[in-house]
């Protein structure tokens, strides 16, 4: 009998019946707008941005209705004017090129390294050739390049960095929180994300101008004070006329789910290690499989593993993918000439034009497969899928 894996890769963990008692008060009390309060009532909303904010160790949060929008209204916020160009590694997902297209920025592309991390000597080489005043990281999948060095690059070339941190909200660098490294970050809430509300986003930043302009675009009809962080009101006596509103606030419906799921955290990151360090183990036993080395300075959320097999010819990956698949095994394949799920390559974005080719990033993803990590799986699980990986790909080799 061959094994086979069961479970869905989609299947996310209910919502904590403290966040599903608070969604129904708030459903109870018709106030889900987070401007629309009582007397001294604090939204929802705003206590999510004082929770987050405390929780990240920075001045100001913002919540938002997606992590693309909050990417968007970070890029704004920073000044970002029509027509520049924003530099961004090139492994990354549909909402980062969105973000910067829907701020009016042109899309500058960096290399990545074979630990899908954006590639430094690309990015610095990109730097001194864009004019680039802006660099939005995205840390796709996790991965966390070495941020003194970006840090130091950013400082170098006066280059603003604005971090995506939707794979790395609980993770660090050297001790520090992914999201304290730039002038401003971004986190998604979506579903398959660390923290879950179906849709959501939350801005982060130290700089109380930036989050001023930040509140202003996400639409605060002059009701600014009764953000969770906001800045002193003088802070918005010239950006409140000059900040247009483009509405996309995140409501207490949406706050109170998220508000019981941060004390939980920690744990789940924890959780999210425990699986990835299993898969990883039990992929390194097999032949042909390489997975990226992560530094000892990074820690990082396993929410996904992602994994490249150099010996596989291009024949053998859709075979490989369509046995892995009958045997319960879900894996995305960055490869692909056409985008299918979540597996944007930068040349899927037509709208971007004509890009310069990136030769080392299409050959990393070409190799490259990624599987999803949701806490609904056990170690042991791991261990299970990991196993019908090793024996499909001994398969195709004696093939
Ligand atoms: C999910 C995600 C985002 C933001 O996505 P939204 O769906 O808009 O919240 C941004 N960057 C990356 C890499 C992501 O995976």
């Amino acid at each position: 009998m061959q094994k086979t894996f069961s479970k869905p890769f989609t299947q996310q963990e209910s919502i904590p019946e403290a966040g599903i008692e608070r969604a129904i008060a708030v459903m109870r009390s018709g106030r889900l707008h987070r401007y629309n309060v009582v007397a001294d009532e604090v939204a929802e909303a705003a206590l999510l941005e004082q929770e987050y904010a405390d929780w990240l160790g920075v001045q100001h949060c913002l919540a938002c209705a997606s992590g693309g929008y909050a990417l968007h209204i970070a890029l704004k916020a920073a000044g970002l004017q029509h027509g520049e160009p924003v530099l961004t590694n090139a492994f990354t997902l549909a909402p980062v090129p969105g973000a910067i297209h829907n701020a009016g920025g042109t899309v500058v592309l960096v290399e990545i390294d074979a630990n899908y991390c954006v590639d430094l000597a690309h990015l610095e080489q990109m730097m001194q050739t864009s004019g680039s005043r802006f660099f939005m990281l995205s840390h796709m999948r996790g991965h966390l390049a070495d941020m003194a060095a970006v840090v130091a690059l950013c400082e170098r070339y006066g280059v603003i960095l604005i971090e995506d941190c939707a794979h790395t909200m609980g993770a660090s660098w050297n001790g520090k929180k992914s999201g304290t490294f730039g002038q401003v970050a971004c986190f998604s809430t979506q579903t398959y994300k660390h923290m879950n509300s179906g849709e959501g986003g939350l801005l982060t930043t130290d700089d109380p101008e930036l989050m001023a302009r930040a509140i202003m675009h996400s639409g605060s009809y002059m009701l600014y004070e009764r953000n969770g962080t906001a800045p002193a009101a003088e802070v918005f006596a010239d950006i409140k006329l000059d900040t247009p509103n483009y509405s996309g606030r995140m409501d207490n419906l949406r706050a109170a789910i998220l508000r019981a799921q941060l004390p939980e955290l920690v744990v789940n990151c924890r959780r999210w290690n425990a699986r990835y360090v299993a898969a990883e183990q039990a992929l390194q036993q097999i032949a042909g499989v390489v997975l990226p080395i992560r530094p000892a300075a990074e820690t990082y959320v396993g929410s996904s593993i992602q994994f490249r097999t150099p010996e596989l010819a291009q024949a053998q990956i859709q075979p490989f993918i369509a046995q892995c698949a009958a045997r319960g095994v879900e894996l995305k394949w960055f490869g692909g000439a056409q985008p299918q799920g979540f597996t944007s390559r930068y040349d899927s974005w037509r709208y971007l034009g004509a890009v310069p080719e990136l030769p080392q990033t299409l050959a990393i993803l070409a190799q490259t497969f990624d599987m999803r990590i949701p806490l609904t799986f056990e170690a042991a699980d791991m261990v299970c899928i990991a196993e019908i990986i090793g024996e499909v790909l001994a398969g195709l080799r004696d093939d």
